[in-house]
């Protein structure tokens, strides 16, 4: 099967959904693009299901697909000291992705722009006036997409070189309890009563979606992930011993979820031909720092379709500013060299920096002075000697997961 289209999407997780969606519903009097979604057939390319969290000021567009919403966070140090903070006018949202697809489906089926094609896709190949996309059917059938444009959001198979390559790996468990047991008004962002790794940090996390459910994670920065028993048996003790739910017949495991987040201060193409562009993780929208990719894919599928719509030429924006990704770099080698206490360090940046200004950091969107000033609460000289270090060390190809 061979089809023509302006634009080609590869792959539709949560960045090609994102950037399908926007080309469905152009805004009036943008040139009509039509648009092929190329969607992973069941199997080794299909995603696993996820839950994406993100926080934003008031209402969003997804916020109809949203499982809960909160507008306080807690952090909590190692010895149990929490640090509570209201971040309005923001709100910390969570979408499961299943709901996302549901949605962005919805959106792309009535918009009548875009067609959803069901294909692995193998290869991209530039061509003199354009794209073409060859891909296979879950039936072995050959599928070709011919497109003016590609957006390619496939994982890469390997990370680019960098100096620093932490993973943020996690497992969590959707927990549903006989006795009230959380605290439905805040979400538990970092608590610290895990036992620390002898490198990185770990950290549970948890979303109460109710007083006796919520998604409870045990998250680790760290250069290897666990295997699932470890997970479980970190979870078991975060659950019984920290949160204080007891044992196995005191709560149901209803669903589990697993994922590795790479942190890195690599650089990504956001463009590998003239007509062919990276968008999403792949193309660098993780914040190296945190892990937090969903509100960036959004920031850069905007403005893609917002050049597409105009007749632009849509290279992706830098997902973020150079001076955010200096700080993680520099951060990131320290967490990594053992300079900084990590636990120590975020909760007293929790402790010392205004909610709303600290996640406004985080999306990019602090002014030179409010950097500044969020600077006056990190370890001074241990951030300065890995800002001074970093500059020696090479990039080097992280070793295969
Ligand atoms: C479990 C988990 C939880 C996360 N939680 C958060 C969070 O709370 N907040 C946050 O900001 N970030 C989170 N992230 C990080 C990030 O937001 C996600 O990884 C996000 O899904 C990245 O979007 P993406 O479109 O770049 O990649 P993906 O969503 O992984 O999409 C890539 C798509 O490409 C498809 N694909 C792969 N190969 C092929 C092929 N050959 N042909 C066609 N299609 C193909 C896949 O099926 C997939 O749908 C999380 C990551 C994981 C793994």
């Amino acid at each position: 099967m061979e089809l023509q289209a302006d634009v080609a999407v590869v792959g539709a997780g949560a960045a090609g959904l994102s950037l399908a969606l926007r080309l469905a519903r152009p805004p009036a009097g943008a040139a009509r693009l039509d648009t092929v979604l190329l969607t992973a057939p069941p199997g080794p390319a299909a995603a696993p299901p996820r839950t994406w969290c993100f926080w934003e000021a008031g209402e969003g567009p997804y916020d109809e697909a949203l499982t809960a919403s909160w507008q306080r966070l807690r952090v909590r140090g190692a010895d149990g000291t929490a640090v509570s903070a209201a971040i309005a006018p923001l709100r910390y949202k969570m979408l499961r992705s299943d709901a996302f697809e549901a949605l962005a489906g919805h959106a792309i089926a009535s918009g009548g722009r875009v067609r959803r094609v069901e294909a692995a896709v193998d290869r991209v190949e530039q061509t003199a006036d354009g794209a073409l996309v060859h891909a296979r059917g879950a039936n072995g059938r050959r599928v070709v997409v011919r497109a003016r444009w590609v957006f390619d959001s496939r994982p890469l198979p390997r990370l680019p070189p960098a100096r620093t390559t932490l993973l943020q790996h996690f497992r969590g468990w959707f927990v549903r309890t006989a006795r009230p047991a959380f605290d439905p008004s805040a979400v538990e962002l970092m608590d610290f009563r895990t036992p620390q790794p002898a490198h990185g940090l770990s950290f549970g996390y948890v979303l109460p979606v109710g007083p006796a459910e919520a998604l409870v994670e045990y998250t680790e920065f760290s250069r290897r992930v666990l295997s699932r028993e470890a997970y479980d048996r970190a979870l078991r003790d975060y659950t019984g011993r920290v949160l204080g739910l007891g044992g196995p017949g005191d709560y149901e495991v209803t669903e589990c979820e697993q994922g590795v987040i790479p942190m890195t201060d690599a650089v990504f193409a956001r463009r590998t031909a003239p007509a062919v562009f990276r968008i999403g993780a792949c193309a660098g929208a993780t914040r190296p720092s945190t892990g937090y990719t969903f509100s960036a894919v959004q920031r850069q599928t905007d403005a893609v379709a917002a050049a597409l719509h105009a007749g632009r030429r849509p290279l992706p924006p830098l997902p973020h500013p150079a001076r955010a990704r200096l700080m993680d770099a520099v951060l990131l080698h320290a967490l990594d060299s053992g300079r900084v206490d990590g636990p120590a360090f975020f909760t007293r940046l929790f402790a010392r920096v205004p909610a709303p200004r600290l996640l406004r950091f985080l999306d990019g969107r602090t002014s030179l002075p409010e950097d500044l000033a969020i600077g006056a609460h990190v370890p001074v000289a241990a951030m300065l000697a890995s800002a001074l270090a970093l500059p020696l060390i090479p990039r080097r190809d992280p070793p295969a997961a």
